[in-house]
């Protein structure tokens, strides 16, 4: 006989992992414990030599689906005798870090379970068992037990406390084990929070759905806004009373054979949109048989298949499609509180579907298009968050993220811990939320950053959050961070042309980047090229008002002669349709001329913007990237044309020129081209250009590989098209696959870089 001690780190805990290990140990003879702790897992075997062979073996190849074991350490040990083989009681120990699991869509037995007349948890919209259920937005602390989550406040009945300790169970060992008698329960009440007299709350709240109401759902990471997807008059509704003009709604569908209804889906799609990770995917829209108002003017829907006992049992065979987005207000984080959810949605809602079993730490739900045959995720939320990833030399530190569509990160013993997307930090109530999930993490896993990571933007909430942490601060240029997330997620230590399109990020010129060729490795970077430079007549007001830009693109090309121009270009300028345009167009030139409030930008966003208003966005953009999604909607696509435009060389730098591609579209505008036919020529120039000026940079500096970031690269046509003529040119390119290429992916760049170069300083 021998004894073994392992340990294991990892995503070891909440995942299945106890009750597998207590099965093969008795199913090979072994006598000993396992025990969970804030590190890892811990397990004493003793055996005969095959059987713990056998033991091993089986730990590292049939592990339960979410399993990850990242390290393995086994020690011999003196024999002990042990008599039994025990599940011990967890202990708290202070070196290293154990994962938190994700929050995982319900599995396939528990929705049997929940379907079946004679089972006792036959509509319990709670169930859970170790393969599925709420993990990250009910804990509190590690090691992972259910005095250290939410469910703490229910006391386990004795029913469910024997599946958690019979062997035989698919819950053994479940934390939040509960059931009809001893678990949370669902409560609907109306808008004021008065309680709903019914004995069924779901039918109820089914029966009001199709009604037309709005309500508010109480799922894993947050409530949902909810009504019928069908119901068009419902749906205008809820985006009048939301505030909310064009973004698109998430829609949660029945399943996969409704979704097949109304969208096209690949097998790839397929295989995402069932992941229990249950993200939002994007996906073409097959027909125009939904209310247009779910996605206007988009070629794309974001579905969901349910992922919560409560959210199946909504769906019946006339009521197959739900609007269901993040309840907040607008700019707001989600709301994740029973009284916030009554307080704040009083406006909004006529119900609420709400349920006692606290959520801990909010989650939004993640969205991932499928792009080039893999998955690509936009944004990092429940189901995938946290992340973990390796980063192995790295030292104790954090990087605080960007300013729009925040994630941090943390690292700590080699492991990067990357958060939930966070939001737009532009209010108080985002950056409480911000604090609030950094803390939890930071207390989780115990942390003590001895460097920071920041971003170099003057302004940026990030200067006084600084203060807080005594680390070494570091600073990072934004389209670096971009450039670095792919470089990392690709592992990729030497020098690329980075080529990052995005809306804006501060440059160490001092103008607004976000058209960037960046010769760039983790530690440094050298800008090689860009977009020419435009003005943002009125700043930030520019990013929102697409006609400025089009006004500063066309400046660049006709000076001081653009006011008599715009009288010639009238037709195409809407000149017609308002009657204030030539007041607010002479003022935008003339802040130009002056320079009064009018920062110069390379950013390929702003390009778009100018372009879309050309092509028909007449009107204020309501979101980030909204004239670009419009331009990559109204593409004829096959289409080959393309614009001309020049590459000059100032001051050693490569400048695209957009002049002529202005032009180009201007005079196509004037014969009656159609629009769609302009935006796909549109997108082949940028395509054109941008692998042109790889190859001359390639040719410069000797370099064939090409790492492409930045939000721009969510349109499909782009990524699409630049990646596959730059393959045929023979470069190698990276892109980010699990790291979003939005600013959801900065902090890691940030903190890469910053690992990078506290090495050499
Ligand atoms: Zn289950
Ligand atoms: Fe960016």
């Amino acid at each position: 006989m021998i004894r073994k001690y392992i340990f294991v780190n990892g995503l070891v805990q909440g995942v299945g992992f106890r009750p597998f290990v207590y099965k093969i140990a008795l199913e090979n003879n072994l006598k000993g414990f396992i025990r969970n702790s804030s590190i890892g897992v811990t397990m004493d075997v003793e055996g005969d030599k095959k059987s713990i062979d056998d033991f091993i073996d089986a730990l590292k190849k049939r592990g339960p689906e979410m399993l990850n074991i990242e390290e393995i350490i086994i020690e011999d040990r003196p024999i002990v005798n042990y008599r039994t083989f025990e599940i011990e009681k967890s202990i708290h120990e202070d070196q290293g870090i154990t994962f938190i699991s994700p929050d995982l869509g319900i599995c396939k037995e528990c929705q049997e379970e929940i379907k079946d007349k004679k089972n006792n948890r036959y509509g319990y919209p709670f169930t859970n068992c170790t393969n599925c259920g709420p993990r990250y937005s009910i804990i509190k602390a590690l090691p992972y037990d259910r005095e250290a989550t939410t469910m703490s406040s229910f006391k386990i009945c004795r029913l469910c406390n024997e599946e958690y300790n019979s062997l035989s169970s698919r819950r053994f060992y479940a934390q939040p084990n509960c059931c009809p008698s001893c678990g949370p329960k669902l409560k609907l009440v109306d808008k004021l929070g008065n309680i709903v007299d019914t004995q069924e709350p779901i039918k109820e709240t089914v029966k009001l759905i199709k009604e037309g109401k709005i309500l508010s759902i109480k799922g894993i990471g947050g409530f949902h806004l909810v009504c019928n997807g069908k119901n068009q008059e419902s749906i205008e509704l809820l985006r009048r009373k939301k505030h909310r003009k064009t973004k698109s709604f998430a829609l949660m569908m029945k399943d996969v054979e409704t979704i097949k209804k109304y969208c096209i889906l690949s097998i790839e799609e397929e295989k995402v949109l069932s992941s229990n990770k249950r993200p939002i995917v994007i996906l073409n829209k097959l027909k125009d048989i939904l209310p247009d108002n779910i996605a206007p003017d988009n070629l794309t829907l974001g579905v969901m298949l349910p992922y919560t006992p409560v959210q199946y049992l909504l769906f019946e065979d006339d009521l197959d499609v739900l609007i269901m987005t993040s309840a907040n207000l607008n700019g707001m984080p989600i709301i994740y509180d029973n009284k916030e959810a009554i307080d704040k949605l009083v406006s909004i809602v006529d119900y609420h579907l709400m349920n006692n079993r606290d959520i801990y730490t909010s989650v939004d739900d993640s969205v991932s298009r499928v792009i080039l045959g893999s998955e690509r995720v936009i944004r990092r939320g429940r189901g995938y968050s946290p992340t973990y990833l390796k980063g192995e030399y790295f030292k104790e530190s954090l990087s605080l993220g960007s300013h729009l569509k925040n994630s941090f990160c943390f690292c700590k013993d080699g492991n990067m811990i990357l958060s939930q997307y966070i939001g737009d930090l532009d209010n108080m109530e985002t950056l409480n939320r911000y604090d609030r999930v950094m803390e939890t993490l930071r207390n989780i896993h115990n942390i003590n950053p001895e460097l920071v990571a920041y971003d170099f933007h003057p302004n940026v909430f990030s200067k006084d959050y600084l203060n807080k942490f005594k680390g070494k601060k570091i600073g990072v240029y934004h389209h670096h961070a971009h450039i670095a997330s792919v470089l990392f997620e690709n592992r990729e230590k030497g020098r690329v042309i980075g080529v990052a399109y995005d809306g804006s990020g501060y440059g160490d010129d001092g103008t607004i980047w976000g058209g960037e060729f960046l010769l760039s490795n983790c530690r440094d970077f050298k800008r090689v090229g860009h977009l020419n430079l435009v003005a943002m007549p009125g700043g930030d007001r520019a990013a929102r008002d697409p006609l400025r830009m089009t006004i500063s693109y066309l400046y660049n090309i006709y000076k001081d002669s653009l006011e008599d121009k715009i009288q010639e270009l009238g037709g195409i300028l809407n000149y017609n349709q308002d009657s204030y345009f030539k007041v607010k167009t002479n003022m935008y030139i003339e802040m130009m001329k002056k320079e009064i409030n009018s920062p110069k930008t390379s950013s390929m966003g702003r390009f778009f913007d100018a372009v879309a208003y050309l092509l028909g966005f007449n009107k204020k953009i309501t979101f980030e990237g909204e004239a670009a999604l419009y331009l990559e909607n109204i593409c004829t696509l096959g289409e080959r044309g393309s614009y001309e435009f020049d590459i000059d060389v100032i001051n050693g730098k490569y400048i695209i020129n957009t002049d002529k591609i202005l032009i180009g579209i201007i005079k196509e505008l004037k014969d009656k081209i159609s629009k769609r036919v302009i935006s796909m020529s549109f997108h082949n120039t940028i395509i054109k250009f941008t692998v042109d000026l790889c190859v001359k940079i390639s040719e410069d500096y000797g370099i064939k590989k090409v790492a492409l970031s930045g939000g721009v690269f969510q349109n499909k046509i782009l990524l699409e098209g630049i990646y596959n003529s730059l393959k045929k040119k023979g470069f190698i390119v990276y892109i980010n696959r699990k790291i979003p290429c939005n600013d959801g992916g900065i902090s890691v760049g940030q903190l890469v870089i910053a690992n990078e170069k506290i090495v050499y300083l």
